[in-house]
């Protein structure tokens, strides 16, 4: 089956919104096997939306359509898709006692221009709506079916689970899974190269992968009867990809959210190991990605802001001496700021960072993007030098990104 989600608003159209209506629904849709071939933006426009709703009923089997359900007269998507469908409107008394009984609850009065969200293409099957006053709707007619949901995400998603997905999920009669390998210290034409076999394939179990800021996931997917049934399909072909990649892996999950903090936090407290901070061009954005990690209380003790030369000397020990003959962004400084910081605070790993995030402050010899990062565990040191490039925002990103590689590296290592 292929759907086609069309977002209807004239305020998308202007930038006012982004479509997170159609991130949603594609989601959702992907994991009941259903191919979603196009994405469509129409404004409140009644001939614009006419044509968008043909072109997408020529083309796709399943048509949802969100927003312009709303009691006012540039809400016009059902009286729109009524036409296209060659159905006429009726008015539908249940649902409109419902709509003033939503006011009642509110303490408000309910205004004679909502009766319009009361009007459906006759056959509609009505989707009472449990968060607001407009209801959704669902047409079939000739093999093709619109659903029209409400704009505002809350009332979409609620909509959408409670009275879409089991419907569909018995047309589909199938389910697919996906597992998402996060990957870190590879590029993305170095994953794909190495991962060809599988990208190429395109059989039973598909790989995609997909870049972000710093990192890159392969999405692997298998269809199944059953969603266990999807999983045990594509699992082997995970664990041969993860065998590949080695440690650049640091997380396989079932959704492509997650992240390294995670992944770091994890290696951590599942190992019952401490970490340490003192950053100086990241100023503390380590700590936090690591504050992000629900547990994290185990494994951090303590958490350093150390952006000046003073402040490196006396949390971190660094040597003045040091910071006179190489500067506070070199190599030395970030091996010093570690091993002291260790010394310190007696944690078993001490991360420090040091770096020019810019825009102004580089030279020659430091260029703007030049950060060092350091950690410090009972094997030694390592110190990295990384030559980043981009805004003040990248640059301290990416440079915290490896930071937290360089935890989560020095934890499954201790
Ligand atoms: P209402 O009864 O609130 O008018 P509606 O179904 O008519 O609902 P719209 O008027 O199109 O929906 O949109 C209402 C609000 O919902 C928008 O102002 C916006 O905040 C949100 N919204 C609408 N469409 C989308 C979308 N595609 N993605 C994300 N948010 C959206
Ligand atoms: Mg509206």
């Amino acid at each position: 089956m292929i759907a086609e989600i069309v977002a209807i608003g004239t305020e998308l159209l202007m930038g006012q919104i982004l479509d997170t209506d159609a991130q949603y629904l594609s989601r959702r849709l992907q994991s009941l096997g259903i191919s979603v071939y196009y994405h469509t933006v129409v404004g409140d426009n009644p001939q614009r939306m006419r044509d968008t709703l043909a072109l997408a009923l020529s083309r796709s089997d399943i048509v949802i359509t969100t927003g312009g359900l709303g009691p006012t007269q540039d809400d016009i998507s059902k009286e729109i898709a009524a036409e296209i469908m060659g159905l006429a409107m009726r008015f539908d008394e249940a649902s409109w006692r419902e709509i003033q009984d939503y006011f009642v609850r509110l303490g408000r009065a309910c205004p004679q221009s909502n009766r319009r969200q009361a009007m459906f293409a006759e056959g509609a099957r009505i989707l009472p709506n449990a968060c607001g006053t407009a209801p959704g709707c669902m047409l079939e007619r000739e093999g093709k079916i619109v659903i029209q949901l409400p704009g505002p995400p809350h009332e979409l998603a609620d909509m959408f689970e409670k009275q879409v997905y089991g419907l569909l999920a018995a047309r589909t009669g199938g389910c697919i899974a996906s597992r998402y390998i996060r990957i870190y210290g590879l590029g993305e034409s170095d994953v794909a190269q190495r991962c060809a076999k599988w990208i190429e394939a395109q059989d039973e179990v598909t790989v995609a992968p997909y870049c972000q800021l710093g990192e890159c996931q392969l999405r692997v997917t298998a269809r199944g009867e059953s969603e266990a049934q999807a999983v045990e399909k594509l699992m082997p072909v995970v664990e041969a990809i993860c065998a590949l990649l080695g440690d650049h892996v640091y997380a396989v999950l079932p959704t492509s959210e997650g992240s390294m903090e995670e992944a770091a936090g994890r290696a951590l407290t599942e190992r019952g190991l401490t970490v340490s901070t003192a950053e100086s061009c990241t100023g503390g954005l380590v700590a936090a990605r690591l504050v992000n990690y629900p547990g994290i209380s185990a494994a951090l003790g303590e958490a350093h802001v150390t952006y000046a030369n003073e402040a490196k000397i006396r949390y971190c020990g660094v040597s003045p001496q040091t910071l006179a003959a190489h500067g506070a962004v070199s190599e030395e400084t970030a091996r010093e700021m570690a091993l002291g910081l260790r010394a310190r605070s007696g944690a078993d790993i001490a991360l420090a960072t040091t770096g020019i995030a810019g825009p102004g402050g580089g030279t020659k010899e430091k260029p703007v993007g030049l950060v060092y990062v350091a950690c410090a565990d009972r094997h030694g040191v390592l110190v990295e030098r990384l030559q980043l490039s981009g805004s003040r925002e990248r640059i301290r990103s990416l440079a915290a990104l490896r930071a937290l590689d360089m935890i989560r590296r020095a934890a499954i290592r201790a």
